[in-house]
């Protein structure tokens, strides 16, 4: 086949264009035509200059760092959580407070700090959107797992903490329920903002690393 033939069909046999019978001449002819592998070279040396001068790799790589960074700052904060968390509980004299430390702050954070594992796995998820609703609903039944698991741990019933407070005085009534009630709901809080945490932070993730 003719040079200029061949030449013309460089292009088409680089973008991966041309039937199978048209590659085969090229090949064939770049095989043993020095003038048009010299073409064929310089087109392909073109292309590579202008992918390494391409901003894209570049700050997807300062984005890849970011979601790394913030994936490793979610991890730190909720470690130092469950430290803090177990420290109070410690702290806590042996009675009827014992667990309410464990159940209000180390459980949250613990299933908090376990949903981050759904981070790995972001590829598989088709959207952004779903990525972050996930992750939101895992890190929700995480906690409420692991708390059911803390109940059954600590024996904590309804009628505990009824038999607790039966009989006892109204001035302990009045004193002590509205605190148990109180750490309950701060638990059930910290939970709630952990779930938002998790989506929105979710989300930032996914868009640091260009999930659409
Ligand atoms: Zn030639």
């Amino acid at each position: 086949m003719k040079c200029n033939i061949i030449q013309d069909l460089i292009p088409l046999y680089i973008d991966k264009c041309c039937c199978e019978d048209s590659k085969k001449e090229v090949e064939a002819h770049l095989n043993e035509c020095s003038e048009c592998k010299a073409v064929f070279d310089g087109m392909t040396a073109d292309i590579d200059s202008k992918d390494t001068s391409c901003t894209t790799p570049k700050t997807s790589k300062i984005n890849d760092w970011k979601a790394s960074i913030l994936q490793s700052a979610l991890l730190f904060a909720s470690f130092l959580i469950i430290t803090i968390g177990v420290a109070i509980e410690a702290s806590i004299p042996h009675g009827f407070d014992n667990g309410f430390a464990a159940f209000n702050i180390v459980i949250p954070a613990t299933g908090f700090m376990l949903s981050l594992a759904n981070w790995y796995f972001i590829k598989f998820y088709k959207s952004k959107k779903a990525f972050s609703n996930f992750s939101c609903l895992i890190t929700f039944l995480l906690i409420v797992c692991a708390g059911l698991w803390c109940g059954f741990h600590y024996e904590f019933s309804i009628f505990d903490f009824i038999n607790a407070y039966w009989g006892s005085s109204f001035v302990d009534f009045f004193e002590g329920v509205p605190l148990h009630l109180m750490l309950y709901g701060s638990g059930i809080l910290f939970t709630a903002a952990l779930c938002l945490i998790s989506k929105f932070s979710s989300n930032a993730y996914a868009k640091m690393l260009g999930k659409e």
